[in-house]
């Protein structure tokens, strides 16, 4: 990418070249999505544009666990350093969440009603035969 080589400088991070979870070799790259800045990183002014750092941002597969997993990885460090999202404190993915949960709860329920329905049912059909 010459746009970032040219005006952006590329921070700090680490490649992974095998699975992160069972350490095969065997990792494809699904998608490359270039190159982006820390999410929540907001400049304090104009000037600090040309400053901003990027980081190289891709998922890859690993043929032998079937993990999605992302392939560079940013120091914990570098990444919360000014990091001041906190999902429990912003009231818009705590409604959703809740909201979700509610159709998970109602659908989970009627499944079980339905299940149970089904059982009740084969076991009426058992003491017919029997
Ligand atoms: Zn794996």
């Amino acid at each position: 990418m010459k746009f970032v080589k040219k005006y952006k400088s590329i921070g700090r991070y680490n490649r992974y070249t095998i699975c992160r979870f069972c350490f095969s070799d065997k990792l494809s790259k699904v998608i490359h999505l270039g190159y982006v800045p820390l999410a929540g990183g907001f400049l304090r002014s104009q000037k600090d544009f040309s400053h901003e750092k990027l980081y190289p941002s891709s998922l890859a597969f690993c043929e032998n666990c079937f993990l999605l997993q992302t392939r560079e990885v940013i120091d914990a460090n570098t990444l919360f350093k000014d990091y001041f999202y906190h999902s429990s404190a912003i009231k818009t993915p705590a409604k959703k969440t809740q909201i979700s949960f509610r159709i998970v709860l109602c659908s989970l329920s009627s499944f079980f009603i339905i299940l149970s329905a089904i059982i009740m049912n084969k076991n009426k059909n058992i003491e017919y035969t029997a």
